[in-house]
């Protein structure tokens, strides 16, 4: 199980629509307005 970085929330990794993939680590998100928000400041999820 992965962890939503932005709403802290798990994601199965099998079943995600919504990934990100920043400097090789693909990021797994639990909807379009997460992703969105993540990829607008990633280095606020650690990234
Ligand atoms: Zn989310």
């Amino acid at each position: 199980m992965a962890k939503d970085p932005v709403c802290n929330m798990n994601v199965d990794e099998k079943t995600a629509k919504h990934v990100s993939e920043i400097n090789g680590n693909k990021v797994y998100l639990c909807s379009a307005a997460c992703k969105q928000q993540f990829e607008q400041n990633p280095s606020k999820y650690g990234y």
